[in-house]
């Protein structure tokens, strides 16, 4: 670029574009309706800007090859900058995604893709006038979210359940309603993080409860629990550690024991499950998950979970136990602060329902992607490579092969278990892993994919069937 004498400069910034001479081009005019008129001016001032800006540091580049800076030119530069920032805001919109990573229970993917019927219950139910509070029977008002706290107490065998915001809400409103100001005995083995933000001692403090911490990190034995409980204990608290396992010279009592326990010396036990399965889900190598049902059976005064983990729901903190706990959760004030809305009753109704209904390991996304066999998986990946090769052009850049490799249940589930798989491993003769896994991502929906030893892998396992086609169609324009 030839160095611009400041007399050149100015005469140049005197031909940057208006927002009229943007408003004035077709591109511009065709993307009006979408971006609204007040949005449009601020992008196109920053467009404006930036071109401005380069021209005064001289290093603005012409799209064109001509070096020279005509009205129109600056024009075009300034309308594809507008165009282009248009597309990286519409790009951050939350947006649909393929999950080809493996990763079941993906956090930062949103954890659980919702049931037909879930979506069904939204979509048809909840997101029209709805009867939330509204009695049709009798033409009163009625009682918020009954028939999911309902349906929930009778999958989990508790008296009753109540449903907030999420399971950090439940554990933060159990002890904020039976432990303020009062000592709350739990493990020192199960004093964890879950994700950066929520940690069972941060959460406690914060609930007014006193931390009486006991036994060790690899071992703690009834009699500690025992030895721990005075005048001024509030509840024994028993947190699963989702997201990792000790493993070797271990030992915690187990839940009947603890409960008999608490029973004896008139205390709450108070189980915060995680993610917290409503089947039991060993024969699929989720042998740690406590079960809600068992932990009822067991004895747990309180048991708190996610709903969208292992459950395969929304967002929501269950809460299920004594019917006089949770009344007395229910008329705390807090509660008001962290109940749900329409939408999550409904997508945990339709969820539960499959659960009712028998059908939960087919029809809840996450259980049928944790229940689908390897050989299932084998078939399927051989199936949609036979198809990527009678699809691609002769001479195409893009290789792949069928391997094994091992999925990851994810949401802070079950560390250790890992499902073997069978992946797709992509590579393409001209570009870089870490390329193609970049393309994959700016595809439309993008398409999240892992990379492991100089391959992006394609898990299949986290795909549902109706979006083969559309990672059919990606992959093909890979060339
Ligand atoms: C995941 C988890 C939580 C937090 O649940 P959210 O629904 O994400 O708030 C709390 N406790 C345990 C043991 C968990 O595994």
């Amino acid at each position: 670029m030839e160095k611009q004498t400041t007399e050149s400069k100015s005469s140049i910034l005197r031909l940057l574009p208006s927002i009229d001479d943007l408003l004035g081009t077709e591109a511009a005019r065709a993307l009006l309706p979408e971006i609204g008129r007040k949005r449009f001016i601020s992008l196109a001032r920053n467009a404006a800007d930036s071109v401005r800006r380069e021209i005064q540091n001289g290093s603005v580049q012409n799209s064109g090859s001509s070096t020279t800076f005509s009205r129109e030119s600056l024009l075009t530069e300034t309308a594809a900058r507008l165009g282009n920032a248009w597309l990286i805001e519409r790009n951050s919109r939350l947006r649909r995604v393929i999950n080809a990573t493996g990763v079941i229970i993906h956090t930062n993917l949103g954890r659980a893709p919702l049931s037909k019927s879930a979506i069904k219950a939204i979509v048809e139910e909840a997101s029209s006038y709805c009867t939330l509070e509204y009695d049709v029977e009798t033409g009163t008002r009625g009682k918020r979210g009954a028939r999911a706290e309902n349906l929930l107490a009778e999958l989990t065998g508790a008296e009753s359940a109540l449903i907030v915001n999420n399971c950090a809400a439940a554990a933060f409103l159990v002890l904020t309603v039976f432990a303020s100001g009062r000592e709350v005995i739990v493990s020192r083995g199960e004093l964890v993080e879950i994700g950066g933000d929520f940690r069972i001692p941060d959460v406690l403090t914060q609930s007014g409860a006193i931390l009486k911490e006991i036994g060790t990190t690899n071992r703690t034995k009834l009699s500690d629990y025992e030895k721990a409980i005075s005048d001024n204990s509030g509840m024994i608290l028993r947190v699963h550690p989702s997201n990792y396992k000790i493993v070797g010279f271990t030992e915690t009592p187990n839940l009947t024991d603890l409960a008999e326990l608490a029973r004896q010396k008139g205390l709450l036990l108070y189980e915060d499950a995680g993610s917290g399965a409503m089947l039991d889900l060993n024969r699929f190598g989720l042998t740690d998950e406590p079960v809600i049902t068992d932990s009822i059976a067991a004895g747990a005064d309180i048991v708190s979970f996610s709903g969208d983990k292992l459950l395969g729901g929304t967002q929501a903190g269950l809460i299920v136990g004594r019917e006089e706990s949770v009344e007395k959760i229910r008329k705390h004030p807090m509660y008001r602060v962290l109940r749900v809305d329409k939408l999550t009753y409904a997508a945990l109704e339709g969820t539960l329902d499959e659960y009712s209904r028998g059908t939960a390991l087919t029809k809840i996304p996450v259980l049928k992607m944790l229940s689908v066999s390897k050989a299932e998986l084998d078939e399927r990946t051989r199936q949609f490579a036979q198809k990527l090769t009678d699809s691609s052009r002769v001479n195409s850049d893009l290789e792949f092969a069928v391997i094994d490799a091992s999925s990851v249940v994810g949401g802070g589930s079950a560390p250790a278990v890992q499902p073997d798989t069978v992946n797709l491993a992509l590579s393409h003769a001209k570009l870089s892993p870490v390329k193609l896994e970049q393309m994959l991502r700016n595809s439309e929906p993008p398409v999240i994919a892992r990379i492991l030893e100089d391959k992006v892998l394609i898990d299949l396992r986290t795909i549902s069937e109706n979006e083969e086609g559309e990672l059919l169609d990606i992959l093909r324009q890979l060339k």
